[in-house]
């Protein structure tokens, strides 16, 4: 049965991943396991730990939240001084236990976990290749065709098979490695896929995240650069260019949606880039109204930007549970629509009677965007502004966002005010590319556009998918 986590009805591009790694502390797994649950909102289908222990790699993972796949019990048998831990949302390969990561195996030069974020477009011609020389694989994971590659190295060092396998795949990515006695991290030439770097104490950590730093008490030092890989041991921190930097490209989706507010992107506030959105916006496209709202809680931030631009009353419109935990797709209109309810609500009390500015990031299908506002409608809204604080999504992601069905994206199919009139909002409005990139520091700060702009940096070749690896 197919199982979705909170944000199968959120209308927005699922999520992605979630990696974490540090080295030098003696609670490794403890504070990878308070890592995850910070880094939770990037992938809620399975958890995992790899944890360098005195003579092997301990690992766990399983289907599930972090606090679901990990108790006291488990945590205090993963015990050593450095540890990877991984959370997914899948972008390539099922759902399933198996797919689960870290990966864990065992190659000529020692023991090596791999935890990864992103998406390897073209694993599907490397797994054939590596197939029909007699490989086996275990998963249907792409980050599985990096690791027969490493292991297939005649390299003398990780450092140097790891670039040798770097030097044959393409796409977005964030890797953390781990090996008996080392931390390693790196990113794609493209910087597509975000990775940092930061200390507490002693101690180096690596997040997809820079809040992952802040709830264990840590600091930010600095994102890894495209391209770079950093290796972490007794002897301190190394850093080269694995790969020659092929642009900069970072994933302008974080900014919009999947990273938290109180993450550094780019060197910038992900709170403050959102919150700019919704100035441009607002700029761009004011709306006469009594009050503005956001659909929490990522499209807060932007709602808070859209009314102090036009100087308009920022209230509390939506209220959302945040304890609903799995839920089914549903296989009709009537339970959807009881789904959303479940985790969204109309307050009557603000919205009833009132001309109403909805600010959310992103319309992907539509059919979130029709079930909020048959919410406020039902609540008494009078008219319904849609404002969206990012510019029409239309083209498939291929670097580690799951909405690879160019079919189901509305904007790729209708106009706006076909797209109004199908979410039945009063009006619709989204920003220009350029205002969205001026919120975001500027274009020459170099960000990945592809699916508002369907231009790939990283060509994609044919057959690349979510479920390839499983289909071939
Ligand atoms: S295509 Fe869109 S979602 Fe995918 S990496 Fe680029 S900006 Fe992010």
């Amino acid at each position: 049965m197919l199982t979705e986590r909170p944000g199968v009805f959120s209308g927005h591009p699922k999520e992605e991943c979630g990696v974490f790694g540090v080295f030098g502390h003696p609670e490794a797994a403890t504070l990878t396991h308070y890592a995850l649950l910070t880094l939770q909102h990037r992938g809620q289908e399975s958890a995992g730990i790899a944890v360098a222990g005195e003579r092997e790699i301990l690992h766990h993972k399983g289907m599930g939240l972090v606090g679901e796949v990990f108790g006291e019990r488990v945590l205090k048998e993963l015990s050593g001084r450095a540890a990877i831990g991984h959370v997914r949302y899948s972008t390539t390969g099922s759902s399933l236990a198996v797919n689960a990561q870290p990966l864990v195996f065992r190659h000529r030069l020692g023991a090596l976990a791999l935890g990864h974020n992103g998406n390897l477009v073209n694993a599907h011609l490397l797994r054939n290749r590596l197939e029909a020389e007699g490989s086996i694989f275990q998963t249907s994971l792409d980050t599985e065709v990096l690791a027969h590659l490493v292991a297939r190295s005649k390299e003398p060092t990780l450092e140097k098979a790891l670039t040798e396998a770097l030097q044959q795949i393409q796409g977005g990515y964030a890797f953390v490695l781990l090996t008996e006695r080392s931390l390693l991290g790196l990113r794609d030439p493209y910087g597509i896929r975000p990775l940092a770097l930061g200390r507490l104490k002693g101690a180096y950590l690596l997040a997809s995240e820079s809040c992952a730093f802040d709830s264990l008490g840590g600091r930010f030092i600095r994102e890894i650069e495209p391209g770079e890989m950093v290796v972490i041991d007794g002897a301190g921190i190394r850093s080269f260019q694995a790969l020659p930097v092929a642009g900069r490209a970072l994933c302008l989706f974080e900014f919009i949606y999947f990273a938290r507010p109180d993450s550094l992107l780019n060197g910038l506030s992900v709170h403050s880039v959102r919150k700019e959105l919704g100035r441009i916006l607002a700029q761009e496209a004011p709306a006469a109204a009594d009050l503005v709202i956001g659909v929490p809680d990522s499209s807060l931030s932007a709602a808070a930007g859209y009314a102090e631009e036009l100087d308009l009353p920022y209230e509390i419109g939506l209220v959302k549970n945040r304890y609903v935990g799995r839920t089914f797709i549903q296989p009709n209109e009537k339970l959807r629509n009881l789904a959303v309810r479940l985790k969204l609500n109309a307050l009557r009390k603000v919205v009833e009677g009132q001309r109403v500015v909805l600010v959310d990031d992103s319309i992907v299908r539509g059919t979130t965007s029709r079930h909020i506002i048959r919410l406020l409608r039902q609540a008494g809204a009078k008219k319904i502004h849609l404002r969206i604080s990012s510019a029409p999504y239309r083209f498939p992601c291929y670097y580690g966002i799951d909405t690879s069905v160019i079919s189901e994206l509305i904007a790729s199919q209708k106009s706006v005010e076909d797209i109004r009139a199908e979410v039945g909002a009063d009006s619709l409005a989204y920003p220009s590319l350029e205002g969205m990139l001026r919120a975001a520091g500027g274009r020459e700060r170099g960000y990945c556009l592809s699916c508002f702009t369907g231009t790939y940096h990283v060509p994609v070749p044919d057959g690349a998918g979510k479920l390839v690896l499983e289909e071939k």
